[in-house]
Formats: structure tokens, sequence, C-alpha cells
């Protein structure tokens, strides 16, 4: 038996003065019962408990560690900017810096705003589409998640053109109201929605490659179809690339699918482990944004010299390394080997994948949409993590959550991982 002594005398008193013992939700194990680990240490591909253990860690801190954790020059890059100050409150080099990154990865981009999260960005993202296009009304699909924003909290509607109803507890019914959610992967529904309320609609907001589900892609045409009806209607296009950009491909989801959306978010992996969010995109609509415009977005903190000094560092070393080829090589090896042991343990799973993001959901339908996700086998899923945890494996405590490949996941790594799956899969 692992002993898990220190965790859990950590996690008994995060349990008196945190709510849940934890600062998001996700982390507190629920879905998959247990308790959660705490993190002692991490560097490249693995994370040590506070219990000694090791672990090959497919989180990433849910996203942003795509060059592995305590990357050198990232952490080279934060102390250098640590001597010189932590927080001005006023323009410093390294925000003009991390924007023309920005703006160079996305063509798409032409002015950016920086903020502290991926929340704050489609917070702010949404506010800026109502402001330029002075309608009220916004588009998201199922099983999009955009962060913890009032309007964009809510659940699945029964069907196309219903309108919201909020998810979470504390977010009036009047908040959600001009929110419609629709089916992914159903242009007609989005046709729909945009005929049955002409010239209402701001924007349309969605993870072009969602993976806060999972992981389903859109299918071929569809975001060329939404691009099309939105720009007829004069609705904005709006990438929520928090997850996606700097991960599937340099220049984002948007690159690989040769879309220019009109706002673009982004979060994780621009801050290089620090909290940064941005938006961005065409220059008359973010020209809209105070000091320059009516829509009033700010932040004590946005722009905070080490998050940039640890994006820049993470985002050039992206761009040196030529990273994505190697992540791609990575997630075959991993795809294969996972999907061969689910056939020899004659576990119907269905590993999906793009790039660096996968995930393998226990069922054996094709997944396109929430829909189809939540067809899972959610009891298997939860016996296959803590297999895979007893393997010193650590996959995110959930069906319903991307994993994530780093750049510091070596063939080794793979192998040892596609082990362990075999081990957990044959003991469901
Ligand atoms: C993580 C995420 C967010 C929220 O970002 P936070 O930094 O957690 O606020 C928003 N959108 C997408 C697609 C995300 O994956």
């Amino acid at each position: 038996m692992i002993s898990r002594a220190r965790s859990e005398a950590l996690f008994a008193e995060a349990l008196e003065r945190i709510p849940g013992g934890v600062n998001s939700p996700v982390r507190a194990f629920r879905a998959v019962g247990g308790q959660p680990f705490f993190v002692d240490r991490a560097r490249g591909a693995r994370v040590w408990d506070v219990d000694g253990r090791e672990y090959i860690d497919y989180v990433c801190t849910w996203g942003p560690a795509i060059l592995g954790h305590a990357h050198p020059g990232i952490i080279r890059a934060i102390q250098q900017a640590a001597e010189h100050g932590t927080s001005f409150g006023i323009p410093n080099p390294l925000e003009v810096k991390l924007a023309r990154l920005i703006c160079e990865a996305m063509p798409s981009i032409e002015k950016v705003r920086l903020c502290n999260s991926g929340t704050e960005a489609t917070m702010s993202a949404i506010r800026l589409a109502r402001g330029f296009t002075r309608r009220d009304k916004i588009i998201k699909f199922e099983g999009c998640y955009h962060g913890h924003v009032d309007s964009l909290l809510v659940k699945a509607g029964s069907g196309a053109l219903t309108l919201g109803h909020p998810d979470s507890a504390g977010v009036p019914a009047s908040f959600v109201e001009h929110t419609l959610v629709l089916p992914f992967n159903d242009l007609e529904a989005a046709q729909a929605a945009l005929a049955a309320h002409p010239g209402e609609v701001a924007g349309i907001i969605l993870e072009p490659v969602p993976g806060n589900s999972g992981l389903y892609l859109p299918q071929p045409g569809y975001l060329e179809g939404l691009q099309k009806i939105a720009s007829a209607d004069g609705a904005l296009l709006i990438f929520d690339e928090v997850m996606t950009g700097f991960r599937l491909a340099w220049g984002g989801a948007q690159s690989i699918f040769g879309i220019e959306p009109d706002l673009t978010c982004l979060g994780k992996v621009i801050g290089g482990g620090l909290p940064v969010g941005a938006f961005g995109g065409r220059r008359e609509i973010m020209d809209c944004l105070a000091p320059l415009g009516p829509v009033y977005q700010a932040g004590t903190l946005s722009g905070n010299p080490l998050a940039m000094a640890a994006g820049i560092a993470a985002l050039e070393e992206l761009r040196a390394a030529d990273a994505y080829r190697q992540l791609e090589t990575r997630g075959q090896q991993l795809e294969e080997g996972m999907r061969a042991a689910a056939r020899r343990a004659s576990v119907p799973v269905r590993f999906q994948r793009m790039g660096s993001m996968f995930c393998a959901y226990f069922t054996d339908q094709p997944v396109d949409r929430l829909s189809d996700a939540l067809k899972s086998d959610r009891a298997r899923f939860a016996k296959y993590f803590h297999g895979m945890l007893e393997e010193g494996i650590y996959v995110a405590p959930s069906q319903f959550e991307a994993g994530f490949l780093s750049a510091a996941h070596t063939e080794a790594d793979i192998d040892a991982t596609i082990r362990a799956a075999a081990k957990a899969l044959a003991g469901l």
C-alpha cells in the first residue's frame, strides 16, 4: 500500500481552511473519488508528491507546461525579471515584446490586450464584441468552457435555440438570457439561431477544437461555415484558443484550419506557467477598448513583468525548437499504443487526439459533441484513473478533460505509459 500520509494530512487541513480543500474544483478528484495528492516539485514530464512518489504527468498544469515543468529557460527569465521588480503598474518593455510575438504568430490579431487569466480574456472579449456590434446576444456551444464568466456558465439546452439556464448558483437568470447554447458540429443549428435573432447576435464564441469535455474535433467545413454565417450576419467570430493557442501549433488552431476569427482569446501556454490571459483581433474592434474607445477593461497586474518574461521565454523556445513536430510524433506513439492496449484488453475506448492534446473516452462510439461524450462510462474511467495513478501515471481526474503532452515527454515515457495503461485496462 502506497503511503499518502503527508498528502492526507495536508488535505485534512486544507478542507478546514479552503472550500473543498482546493482553489479550483476539478483538483478535488470528485469525479474519480479519493483525494488529490499534494505536489512537492515538478521537472520536465514529472511531478513528485509530498510523500515522495513520482508520476509521469499528462495534466501539464492543465495545458500551460508545453515545454515540461521548470523549463530552465523559463526559470531563468523569471529570475532575471524578478531582479528588476515584480510589478510596476506602468508600461514595461516586456509587454510590447509578448504582444509582438502573439501578433506575429496569429495574423488575425492586429492588436492584443494582455490580462491575467483565460476567464478575464473571454469575459472581456464578450464585452468588446457587444460594445463593438451594439448587440447583446452571444452564441456558445454545449461542452465548450470559457472560464467562469457569468454569461458563459450555461448548461446544454435541450435543443438548438433553447435559451440558457445558469450552470452555477449565483448567476441570475437575467445574466444569461442573452446566451444561446447550441450543439457543436451542427451548422444548421447555428444558422437557425442567427435566423431567429437577426441583427441581435454580437458574437459566436467557441473552442475551435473543444478540449474541455475531453477532446473532439470540428468536422470538415464546420469552422468555415460558422465564419461565413457569422460574417453574413455581422456577428463576430470569437475563437477561444486559451487551450489550443500555441499548443496545437505556433499559430494555434486557426492556423491549422486556415480561419481568421474576428477575436481570439489566449491564456495558458502564453504565460509559461504564470497567470496570463490575452484577447486580440482586428484593429477596428480592439480600438473600441478604453482608453481609445467606450469598452472598459483594466487590470492592476495586467502585463506583469514576471508573467511576460515567462511567456516570452516559452514562446521563443517553442518557435526555436520547432517543438510541434516532436509533439506530433509522441502523440502518434501514444495514440497507437493506447489503441492497441485497449484492443488487447477488449475495453471499448475511443482515443481521440490532435497534436499534443488527447482524450481516451470509455465508449465505442465516435465523439463529436457533448452529448456523445456524455455516453462514455465514467465509472470505468474512474477505475482506469486510479489504476494509472498506482502505476505512477497522472492523467486528469475526470473523463471530461483533455490530456496534454509536453516537449519533455520522451519516447521511453510514452512506452512506460502504454505499459501502465495495458495493466490498468486489463484490471477493469
Ligand atoms: C482554461 C480555459 C479557460 C479559462 O482560463 P483560466 O485561466 O482558467 O481562467 C477559458 N477557455 C478555455 C478554452 C480554457 O481551456
